[in-house]
């Protein structure tokens, strides 16, 4: 090979040499970005999904927070007023009752609370007439079964409307109704997380056509309101939250919300005209 030759082979190498090491860079940073934009959209796709199960969240307690705003229409300080009127004392014997947060007739108001972990264990859904999907424990869902057959059989058609709420969703709700009514307003209407008998398992708030499937004061007066009220007990439900015993319950008179109690503690409660706390003799 002649040294002119030689000198053109040398360039034409190097050239190839260096086109071929440029390929290879341009490809090794196109294969890196295409997988960054991957993990990228994979991670918008995660956040996508924690959004939309935020807002799912919110989407409940917005509904379960409209249908009891109605109460509210009067100011709150009126309310406490109405309620606190002349109570029927009467000395209390004490039933025994459990303190154990698994125990059917377990107390829990503003001043017995449960845990934030407690979830019951045997939570079943509601297979009744509902305004949206809910649950309770089964022992309570089979009381209510029946509640709803009587009911049925006398002609009326109730709904449920709110079971069971963890606490998680009760933090929310509480937190909604003080954004809206204030700190005394909310304390009337809904209880702070942990001091929920929703959170139990062993609550249903029931309602009807009739009242728009809102939950109302005026449901009380209602054909249906009234079969509840008197005949729950034979379920095993009492009416947990009594006109004119705000003194002693702490909350407004809430006609729709049921507390499951099994027959017996619950017959007794109705026949006795005392609320939970006077029967139990503890506040
Ligand atoms: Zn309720």
């Amino acid at each position: 090979m002649r040294v002119k030759n030689k000198k053109r082979f040398l360039i034409a190498s190097t050239g190839l040499a260096a086109l071929v090491i440029l390929v290879i860079v341009v490809l090794t940073i196109g294969i890196w970005h295409s997988n960054e934009k991957l993990a990228e959209a994979e991670n918008n796709k995660n956040t996508q999904t924690t959004a939309s199960l935020k807002v799912t969240a919110a989407k409940e307690v917005k509904t379960i927070a409209n249908t009891q705003s109605a109460v509210m229409g009067k100011p709150a300080q009126t309310i406490i007023n109405e309620e606190i009127k002349t109570s029927n004392e009467v000395d209390t014997t004490p039933a025994i009752n459990s303190t154990a947060t698994d125990s059917i007739t377990i107390l829990v108001n503003k001043n017995h609370s449960i845990s934030s972990t407690y979830v019951p264990d045997d939570l079943v859904t509601v297979d009744l007439p509902s305004t949206r999907n809910t649950q309770l424990r089964s022992i309570a869902a089979e009381g209510l079964t029946k509640l709803f057959a009587a009911a049925e059989n006398a002609g009326f058609e109730l709904y449920c409307c709110s079971g069971y709420r963890s606490y998680a969703t009760q933090a929310e709700l509480y937190a909604w109704n003080v954004e809206t009514y204030g700190v005394d307003g909310a304390e009337l209407v809904s209880a702070r997380p942990g001091m929920s008998e929703h959170q139990l398992g062993l609550a249903m708030d029931v309602t009807s056509a009739a009242e728009g499937f809102d939950l109302l004061e005026s449901f009380g007066s209602t054909p249906e309101g009234l079969f509840i009220k008197e005949n729950a007990h034979k379920y095993g439900f009492i009416v947990r939250y009594p006109e004119g015993k705000t003194n002693i319950t702490g909350y407004a008179y809430e006609p729709w919300h049921l507390r499951y109690l099994g027959v017996d503690v619950a017959t007794e409660i109705y026949n006795s005209g005392k609320t939970m706390e006077e029967y139990f003799g503890s506040n």
